[in-house]
């Protein structure tokens, strides 16, 4: 009899983590911290703009970590140290070696909103995954209407990738607005909640494409502030975030009521998701 293994179309691989060498290693805030992986042996992972690796510190545990670098270009997380495993991820030091399993899930639809404007609202965290469709967008800037990018963390000191947002904003075609909910001592820009920015951002809400990523709180109330502004909702794309085990749909760990956030998502129009929102695990 066969065995599993060599039935068609069967393989282990997905299940088995490749080995991925630290190269560099950044701060970002006190609690976060950004790494370029490359692979032990074999080639470098194929990761469109919004998907996610399960990322495994040996000994001690694996998570779903978001890619946060630019597709073809090395493998690039941003993660925030807020439990075992993300901690020993964080400290993980050049010449760490580490598992990686994956790309997983599907991706942000950059591909679709191509000729349209595009609005990119992210708290926290959540502009890791969104960095991909940012550079996506820069590459093929001439096939998009207007770009902007809003920007929300906790306090100025949480917010990620600095340098690149002044980049950003230096750029005549890219509009770049950020806040923070509580200003710290020298802060001169804006105080609030992400969500405000919408309506001081230019792009036609009727035709725009909207991807939104960050605390579910924070992609409720900026799903409901797109969609006041006219953004139907069927434009509007979320991230979603549920504890995972497997990555590949079979454990049942990320399941939110019909569907399963590893295999389906993580990436959900507004329409399909917002009823499943109030759901925290099954
Ligand atoms: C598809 C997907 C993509 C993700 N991408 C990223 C990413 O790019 N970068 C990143 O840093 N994280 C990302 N996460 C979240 C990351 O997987 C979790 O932070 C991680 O699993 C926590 O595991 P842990 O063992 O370190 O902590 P745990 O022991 O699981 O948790 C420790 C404490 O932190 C809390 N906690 C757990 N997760 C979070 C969270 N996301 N935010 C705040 N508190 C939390 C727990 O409730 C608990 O109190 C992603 C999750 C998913 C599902």
């Amino acid at each position: 009899m066969a065995t599993v293994a060599e039935l068609p179309g069967t393989s282990f691989a997905p299940m088995t983590a490749r080995p991925f060498r630290v190269v560099r290693r950044r701060r970002e805030t006190s609690d976060t911290w950004t790494l370029e992986l490359e692979p032990v042996a074999g080639p470098p992972l194929d990761v469109g703009p919004g998907q996610f690796t399960m990322l495994y510190a040996f000994g001690i545990g694996e998570v779903p970590i978001s890619v946060s670098g630019e597709a073809g270009g090395p493998l690039i997380h941003t993660v925030r140290a807020v439990g075992a495993v993300s901690r020993a991820i964080c400290a993980a030091r050049p010449g760490t070696v580490l598992g990686v399993r994956g790309p997983f899930g599907n991706t942000w639809p950059v591909a679709a909103a191509s000729g349209s404007d595009v609005v990119i609202v992210a708290g926290g965290i959540g502009l890791a995954p969104l960095r991909p469709a940012v550079y996506h967008l820069l590459a093929h800037r001439e096939s998009y209407g207007e770009v902007a990018v809003l920007y929300g963390s906790r306090t100025p000191r949480d917010l990620l990738y600095t340098r690149e947002l002044e980049r950003w904003r230096g750029r005549f075609d890219l509009q770049v607005d950020v806040t923070v909910d509580r200003a710290l001592e020298g802060w001169r820009g804006k105080v609030g909640v992400v969500p405000k920015l919408i309506a001081g951002a230019r792009f036609d809400a009727d035709a725009a494409v909207a991807l939104v990523c960050g605390p579910e709180i924070m992609m409720r109330f900026a799903g409901e502030a797109l969609l006041e502004h006219g953004v139907p909702a069927k434009r509007i794309h979320v991230s979603m975030e549920r504890d995972m085990k497997c990555g590949l749909g079979y454990c049942g760990h990320c399941q939110l009521g019909t569907t399963l956030i590893c295999r389906d998502g993580p990436v959900y129009r507004w329409d399909e998701i917002r009823p499943l929102m109030e759901v925290r695990e099954l």
